[in-house]
């Protein structure tokens, strides 16, 4: 029920100024993000290795209308690169990209910043022997993110994204991008959308979920589970069973801070595991779509208000 308005609070800057004034908001963001800098996501990076767990690294940011904050955010993934790399973190390691926080967004010629944005990143990354993945936003960016992607991958194969099983199009997303090489993060979707494009109903949404799951399994690309939930990983396990798929070509992914002891079983039974990290200043829109997500979350958030 809460779902829509905190979706909403996500996207309002009045909201914004309000939430990150509180003191206690800091602490409860500590459970979803590393921390502001490069250092903190190294540091978790480390500590996630050390149990046999994978990383792919979010510097957050979104819905950028500055160009010189797009030009930072670059920056930033690319120093987070180089300190990986020193520390002996980066092969094997991926980093999550939103293209609005990139440049998508801004007037005129976004889309062509957010593509060269995304090539400076895609090159860091591949000089360190570690890959990119396009986070998917809101509906009204999928065709432009994908469109971006098709032009990556021409010059970085390995080039990867996200598709949200929420969205009625993603089905035929996943039978048209399952091909050779493809990596393909499949998640349920994490943004208020219309009923004209996206399944409203939780059992609808897990459906679809399966579906996809089904195609990105028979399909010749390298599917990336994305999902907290217990059947999704349990289905995906089979079909990746019945596909005669190894633990090196397929992998499951969840969000840092989020059922940490089930990321150990499945990376303990030998399966590949790789967890979001987010880091930076920029917290506000991740924070409050983890917020949406699960109520029980909110009511932390908001008993840490009144006990203080
Ligand atoms: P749900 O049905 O929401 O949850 C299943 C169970 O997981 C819950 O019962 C609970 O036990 C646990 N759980 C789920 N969420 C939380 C939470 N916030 N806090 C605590 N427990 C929780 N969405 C996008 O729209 N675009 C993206 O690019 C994107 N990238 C993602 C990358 C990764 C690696 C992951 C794991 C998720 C990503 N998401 C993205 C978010 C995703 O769309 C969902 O909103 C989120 O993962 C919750 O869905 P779920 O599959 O875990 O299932």
């Amino acid at each position: 029920m809460l779902r829509a308005p905190l979706l909403a609070a996500a996207r309002s800057q009045r909201m914004r100024a309000l939430i990150e004034a509180v003191p206690v908001t800091r602490s409860v963001v500590r459970r979803f993000v590393s921390g502001s800098a490069t250092a903190d996501a190294v540091r978790v990076a480390r500590e996630l290795a050390a149990d046999g767990r994978k990383i792919t690294i979010d510097h957050l940011g979104e819905d950028t209308t500055d160009a010189a904050q797009a030009t930072a955010t670059v920056q930033a993934y690319e120093e987070l690169l180089t300190a990986l790399s020193e520390q002996g973190l980066a092969k094997g390691a991926d980093v999550s990209v939103k293209l609005s926080a990139v440049g998508q967004f801004l007037p005129g010629d976004g889309e062509d910043v957010a593509l060269e944005n995304a090539r400076k990143i895609c090159a860091a990354a591949e000089a360190v022997g570690a890959t990119v993945t396009l986070d998917m936003e809101d509906h009204t960016t999928t065709d432009s993110t994908l469109g971006i992607l098709r032009e990556l991958r021409a010059e970085y194969p390995w080039v990867g994204a996200v598709l949200q099983a929420y969205l009625h199009r993603t089905e035929q997303d996943c039978r048209e991008l399952s091909g050779p090489g493809s990596r393909l993060r499949l998640c349920k979707g994490a943004y208020a959308e219309p009923e004209s494009v996206a399944f409203q109903d939780k059992s609808e949404v897990d459906k679809s979920y399966v579906r996809c799951l089904r195609v990105l399994m028979a399909g010749q690309g390298y599917p990336m589970v994305a999902s907290h939930d217990p059947r999704m990983i349990a289905i995906a396990g089979k079909l990746a069973a019945d596909a005669g798929r190894t633990a090196d070509d397929h992998e499951y992914q969840m969000l840092y801070g989020i059922r940490p002891e089930e990321q150990k079983r499945l990376a303990g039974e030998g399966k590949t595991m790789r967890v979001y990290v987010p880091c930076g200043d920029e917290w506000y829109g991740y924070f409050m779509r983890r917020l949406a997500e699960r109520p029980a979350n909110l009511a932390f958030f908001l008993r840490g208000l009144v006990t203080r």
